[in-house]
């Protein structure tokens, strides 16, 4: 059986656009949707609104019925609208089909009593990077103090409603918003005042939770895309479609979600999607969509479909899809295609990203949900504040088999013994071998949080390794004796000294060079006016106290084994060299690496 409102072209012949929400956690993405799904309630039904695969699909009709107030209504074109139901989920929002972004159009969520926050910039990076039109939802409206309730009113006609406290409280926050975004370097303003739509970008006020602005959002969206993206929206038979989801449906086998962006797909077709292990070539067993009727919905019903139009989020099953790739793009192979040239092209879209880990072999492993969300995972970890290399890649929940390969860098560098999992499940196996083997995982579904807790870890390696080497660690000082500065001529040898060159810690082994290199000890104590203290710079003169680590060291002394003309420098080796590299390297300055170099060529170490 099949539903003829999936099939129905519209009379322009355009698709339906595709629509997603971002926006900074709690500025209200997750109520908006829920606020433009629950429509019509007094009539009782859902006008329309269809759930389907990871989109809810609302019908012109349905847009048409609630934008009536704005008296717009032949202006509509489009058939309907389509709206990734996971607002905010950072990789669907990576989504790409076939190298632009999935969606036509995005609703930038902004919180009017919150402005700009990191994730709001954050949105706004990906969207100028993918070049994807939006528009600001400026939300709750209604937490402005004094706000009149206006039930689902258009905006200018709540805000007419609205005391002359409450309208200069918003002009205010506006105003401040509207700053925020130009010191991002875009132009923004309230829609309807908004003249130079496309260079401009349109803010509407909204509340998600008694619906005010609602109508005016929905008839931007539509009004826009159709005007300005007629070619991208017009109907085409030239399939396009991004896998969302690979998923085990009890009944089904492996299947995977769609969002079926342009064209049309019938049971039968032939496919093509990239897999882990090389493409995927099978036939569409059938195309589901969920049960339109919430109350008929019973777990695992699905509606059938012959065939069925874009723009739709359907669900696929097929023979063969257990290492499809979230993410990638699906190709149809049609009677007169060369299906070798289509599964080069579908390899190609994977393989721009997969070809991005390190050729060192050496790095942390990374693994995401999607190609899409991997490849933005792989552009962060790139970028120079980062600089994180990555060894291997993968794409689903992490397995024993991920462990395996991450431990491989045990041996070789142990802090790149670490998954940096994305938006992915770890299997409880995995989760214990990792715990046997000592190989890290860190979680997130936000990418930066995932640097801050790997960040977080390399530092603490990097303690933990400064403590263990720290009696290797030499830092380089030249001292010189004081005169009349001779306080214990032996064990302990006390002096008061001044700092040449370099920098003189507590710990460092202490050598004369003219005396043929003799050692008398490490310093103990180094004492500053008086006080002591860990270290000393140089041109600091302070008093230091030398212990012998061995008898032969206790023995030496200031009188007959070294004398006041003698230098006392820091006796460095060529282990102690490589502990500074690789644990200190920030902690010396270039003057005191090249106090480093000079000490080495008198040491003579290669
Ligand atoms: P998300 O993290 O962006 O999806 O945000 P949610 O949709 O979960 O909303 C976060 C919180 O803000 C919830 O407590 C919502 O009830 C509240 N909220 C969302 N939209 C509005 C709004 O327009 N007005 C008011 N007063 N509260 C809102």
């Amino acid at each position: 059986q099949q539903s003829a409102a999936f099939s129905k072209p519209s009379d322009a012949n355009l698709r339906s656009p595709i629509c997603c929400i971002m926006g900074h956690v709690d500025t209200g993405k997750t109520k908006l949707l829920d606020c433009i799904r629950g429509t019509n309630v007094q009539e009782g039904e859902a006008g329309g609104i269809t759930q389907q695969i990871g989109a809810t699909y609302f019908p012109a009709e349905n847009i048409r019925d609630r934008t009536k107030e704005l008296k717009a209504d032949a202006t509509l074109k489009v058939p309907g609208l389509l709206v990734i139901d996971t607002p905010g989920h950072e990789s669907f929002n990576n989504l790409r089909s076939r190298g632009s972004g999935l969606c036509d159009i995005a609703i930038l969520v902004v919180d009017i009593m919150h402005g700009l926050e990191p994730q709001t910039k954050e949105s706004l990076d990906l969207l100028k990077m993918r070049n994807t039109e939006f528009i600001v939802a400026l939300n709750k409206v209604d937490r402005l103090y004094g706000w009149k309730t206006c039930r689902n009113a258009p905006i200018r006609k709540a805000m007419l409603q609205q005391s002359k406290d409450v309208q200069n409280e918003f002009n205010m926050r506006l105003d401040q918003i509207v700053t925020e975004f130009k010191e991002q370097g875009l132009n923004t303003a309230l829609y309807y005042k908004n003249k130079e739509m496309g260079e401009t970008f349109s803010i509407v006020p909204t509340s998600a939770i008694s619906g005010e602005g609602i109508p005016d959002m929905l008839l931007l969206l539509v009004q826009w895309t159709q005007k300005t993206m007629i070619e991208k929206l017009t109907y085409s038979d030239e399939v396009q479609c991004t896998v969302l989801e690979v998923k085990v449906i009890e009944g089904h086998g492996t299947t995977i979600d769609v969002v079926l962006v342009n064209g049309v797909l019938h049971e039968g077709d032939q496919i093509v999607v990239a897999g882990m292990q090389g493409p995927i070539v099978t036939s569409i067993r059938a195309l589901l969509t969920p049960h339109p009727m919430k109350e008929l919905r019973v777990k695992g019903s699905y509606i059938h479909h012959k065939e069925i139009k874009a723009a739709m989020g359907i669900k696929i099953t097929a023979q063969g899809l257990e290492h499809a790739i979230a993410g990638a793009s699906l190709y149809v192979v049609k009677p007169d295609d060369d299906l070798e040239h289509i599964k080069t092209a579908a390899l190609e879209d994977v393989e721009s990203v997969l070809s991005r880990i390190d050729r060192s072999g050496e790095g942390v492993c990374v693994q995401a949900s999607t190609l899409g969300s991997l490849e933005a995972l792989l552009e962060f970890l790139k970028t120079p504040a980062v600089n994180i290399p990555v060894s291997a890649i993968s794409i689903g929940p992490v397995h024993k088999k991920d462990v395996m390969k991450a431990s491989v860098m045990l041996e070789k560098k142990r802090e790149y013994s670490t998954i940096l999992a994305f938006d992915v499940k770890v299997t409880p196996e995995a989760r214990e071998l990792a715990d046997e083997l000592g190989v890290k995982i860190f979680i997130a579904d936000i990418i930066y949080h995932l640097f801050d807790q790997f960040k977080a870890y390399m530092e603490n390696i990097k303690d933990e390794k400064k403590k263990e080497s720290a009696d290797e660690a030499v830092f380089p000082c030249v001292l010189k004796i004081l005169p009349n500065c001779v306080f214990n001529k032996k064990d302990p040898i006390v002096l008061g000294v001044d700092i040449l060159e370099g920098i003189l810690k507590i710990g460092t082994p202490i050598c004369i060079p003219s005396q043929d290199f003799i050692d008398i000890g490490r310093i103990a104590s180094i004492e500053n006016n008086h006080k002591p203290v860990d270290y000393a710079k140089k041109g600091q003169k302070v008093a230091i106290k030398i212990v012998g680590s061995n008898s032969e060291e206790q023995q030496k002394m200031f009188g007959r084994h070294f004398e006041i003309d003698d230098e006392l420098v820091s006796h460095i080796s060529r282990r102690s060299i490589d502990v500074l590299k690789s644990d200190y390297r920030d902690e010396l300055s270039n003057e005191e690496w090249k106090l480093v170099v000079k000490l080495k060529s008198l040491f003579k170490i290669q």
